[in-house]
């Protein structure tokens, strides 16, 4: 109880203590002071300047005053002094000029800290050794066994001066090291889930426990990866913390995300304060849930048009209202504004397109600048569908094209013999100089754009498809 109270006094002289704390935290020099006699306690130090004063001590060493004319004493019949021999003798030894004692440097400095000096010990740091006949007599015994107050202290204050042992040293070494560790398996995961993301493989496999023969793409990568790589090998599975493992789904979609997020600020970067275009279709994936691809279209600061993906946002549902909702939620999030907008292109869906309140209209309203172009793919497709209407023989070749590629898929016979008669035009071809084979380019660099290479091929593919059907009226 008393222990309380006298706190609660100590704390109403608040403003004295702290004067008193600010003092003793900030290292002074000044309180480094060479005559042990007249040395504060090194506990009344605060603990965060202990070490700097003891470094402080430690450099000017154990004040020993060669030289000086001590004393002498009476002890009985003889008089004595102290002797300048015994610093040579015992090297802790220090001589306090102003009270004429001798005290012990490491017990000083360290002896305190662990057990503290107790009896005869304790002279050696509070009030001195003034008894110079028994003085020899008192050091060897201060001195004693090997795990003497004394030794103790003398095998901190080693361990003090020589920092790569010292536990600070040890816990910051091993710190390092656990960083670099971390560091290096981070970089392996993360590459790992790059390479899956440019890919575009899955992540997880059906059954990732311990002794699955198939762990899925992300974990399967990783244990190649580890096997083929030492400097990885050291820092994964049984050399990792159970805790910082870096395999789990979690961290494998954070990763994920944080590619993502990366990717996005390049491309936004790279469009800067530039006006845009927006491209936005909507679709139902394979989990029944209604999604929303945005892709931007810009000129970059080298004059190319660029068209990037942005993103793919869930909405509720496809009215206009709600497509236009989460588009100016995504341009919020990645900081675009409506008014730099100079186009957009959907297909002709009336929410898209609607003249009143399809997402162009509403979009429109708020930017007049933005134009609205119809989706090429999709204009073609209403003309195709158009002219099949007006014109009865497009229409049955139309029909017949159906027909005829079902019964070809349907079979792999077929599709066989398809393909043999589409190679064996196609190496014809070649070897006539009618095609150029070029390389990355699946048949030649005839066609330059897509959209022709895809027409061109149509046309080409229908030669072999004429042969094709032929065969299959004479094999029948
Ligand atoms: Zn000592």
């Amino acid at each position: 109880m008393e222990k309380y109270l006298k706190r609660s006094v100590e704390s109403s002289s608040n403003e004295e203590n702290s004067k008193k704390k600010h003092h003793c935290i900030e290292f002074n020099p000044d309180d480094v002071i060479s005559d042990p006699g007249l040395r504060k306690p090194i506990n009344e130090f605060d603990i965060s300047i202990r070490d700097q004063i003891r470094r402080e001590y430690l450099i000017r060493g154990p004040c020993q005053p060669f030289g000086h004319s001590y004393p002498r004493k009476q002890f009985g019949k003889e008089h004595r002094s102290f002797q300048d021999a015994w610093f040579k003798k015992f090297s802790w030894l220090e001589y306090s000029i102003s009270k004429d004692a001798a005290f012990c440097f490491c017990c000083y400095l360290f002896a305190n800290s662990q057990r503290g000096c107790r009896g005869r010990d304790e002279a050696f740091t509070n009030s001195g050794i003034t008894n110079w006949k028994k003085a020899i007599e008192t050091f060897n015994t201060h001195v004693g066994g090997v795990s003497s107050v004394h030794n103790d202290a003398r095998t901190q204050l080693e361990a003090f001066q020589n920092q790569r042992q010292s536990v600070s040293h040890l816990l910051q070494a091993q710190g390092r090291a656990i960083e670099v560790a971390y560091r290096t398996r981070l970089t392996a995961v993360l590459d790992v889930t790059r390479f899956l993301l440019k890919q575009g493989l899955p992540f997880r496999g059906h059954d990732e426990s311990l002794h699955s023969l198939n762990k899925g793409n992300f974990l399967e990568l990783i244990e190649w990866y580890t096997q083929r790589n030492d400097d990885v090998a050291k820092t994964m599975n049984d050399n990792a913390p159970g805790n910082n493992q870096m395999k789990s789904p979690t961290i494998q979609k954070e990763l994920t995300r944080a590619c993502a997020t990366e990717v996005t600020n390049v491309i936004l970067n790279d469009i800067g304060d530039n006006i845009f275009s927006l491209m936005v279709d909507e679709c139902r994936d394979s989990s029944v849930k209604e999604q929303m691809g945005v892709v931007l279209r810009y000129v970059n600061k080298q004059g190319c048009v660029i068209e990037r993906f942005l993103a793919v946002v869930h909405v509720s549902d496809t009215s206009a209202i709600s497509l236009k909702k989460a588009i100016d939620e995504l341009f919020a999030k990645h900081k675009l504004s409506l008014s730099r907008l100079r186009g957009q292109g959907y297909d002709g869906a009336s929410n898209m397109r609607g003249e009143y309140n399809g997402l162009k209209a509403l979009i429109l309203k708020e930017n007049s600048s933005a134009r609205y172009i119809h989706c090429f793919s999709h204009q073609l497709q209403l003309v195709v569908v158009a002219v099949a209407k007006s014109n009865r023989i497009v229409s049955d070749f139309f029909q017949y094209v159906t027909m005829i590629v079902n019964i070809a898929g349907a079979s792999c016979k077929r599709k066989d013999k398809f393909r043999q008669i589409e190679h064996d035009r196609l190496l014809e071809g070649l070897e006539k100089g009618d095609i150029v084979s070029g390389k990355g380019k699946k048949s030649g660099n005839q066609f330059k754009t897509t959209r022709g290479y895809s027409l061109g091929f149509a046309l080409y593919d229908y030669c072999s498809f004429n042969i094709f059907v032929e065969f299959c009226f004479t094999s029948a």
